[in-house]
């Protein structure tokens, strides 16, 4: 069985025993994979920087047959996105979307467009913070949402068919999208989304992507669209994110908490996938 050989982000990392690192990657040929690196908590020549979260490496290691995890014997740094780590705020969303790849794709699924997005989203969180910081972020996680194949579906009502575009709407986690006033009562689970919302999303979700540098939403349509995207997630992996908690509690320091990534990360992250 193979040698393999492969671009990947650090999506988690866990100490093994007393000199080896379990590290998942988000890879390019391969989708979300685990392996062991052999002494990657001692070889600098091996495995060089920190192999930090979020890090872009290049690596080459060894697949049995069998079920066992590959074994990671080099890796080279591409690209560390170090920043993430400065940046509280940047280092909270980035851990929110790990948690999100760690839980919502299988292993050895390839998906490119995944492996691009997230390196995208790297990229612009290691940036310093535009005025569209938090719009932007929550374009991404749409991005995410619909490449996990959890797109929402917001043109018309889901039970009845109606296009309704005015008066009240609802969102449905459990039907995956709008759904009108008529009909919302048989939906436990729906919840009032604005109209204004809805269009803007809409408009998002019918286009190239490329709108994410150019919009910036009112802190309404903000709060709509991260309750959307929290739900839709919830009730496809059945599970709160842990990560969530630490944003919240972020956001409602008036984002003057201060968190030592070391101490958060091992917690966070372990024996999450
Ligand atoms: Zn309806």
């Amino acid at each position: 069985m193979p040698i393999i050989s492969d671009q990947g982000l650090i999506i988690n990392k866990t100490p093994y025993g007393e000199s080896d690192l379990l590290i998942t990657f988000y890879t390019l040929e391969r989708g979300k994979m685990t392996g062991i690196g052999k002494g990657a908590k001692r070889s600098r020549k091996r495995f060089p920087g920190r192999l930090e979260l979020f890090s872009l490496v290049r690596f080459t290691g060894f697949a049995k047959r069998g079920g066992t995890l590959p074994r990671i014997d080099e890796c080279e740094l591409l690209e560390p996105f170090q920043d993430i780590q400065y940046q509280p705020r940047a280092f909270f969303s980035g851990c929110y979307f790990l948690e999100i790849i760690n839980r919502c794709c299988p292993d050895f699924q390839a998906n490119r467009q995944i492996f691009t997005l997230l390196t995208e989203l790297f990229e612009f969180l290691s940036r310093p913070a535009g005025k569209n910081f938090a719009c932007q972020v929550r374009l991404f996680e749409l991005q995410i949402i619909v490449l996990l194949g959890f797109a929402p579906l917001l043109d018309y009502c889901l039970s009845c068919r109606k296009r309704e575009k005015y008066g009240e709407l609802f969102f449905d986690p459990e039907a995956g999208g709008l759904i009108c006033g008529d009909c919302h009562y048989r939906y436990p689970l729906a919840f009032p989304v604005s109209p204004g919302t809805i269009a803007i999303l809409n408009k998002f979700l019918q286009s190239d992507g490329s709108l994410r540098r150019k919009l910036n939403f009112t802190p309404r349509i903000m709060e709509e669209t991260a309750r959307l995207c929290r739900s839709l997630l919830r009730w496809h992996t059945g599970q709160q994110f842990k990560s969530l908690q630490y944003i919240d509690a972020f956001d409602q320091s008036g984002h003057n908490a201060t968190i030592k990534s070391t101490d958060y990360l091992p917690k966070q992250f372990s024996r999450m996938s």
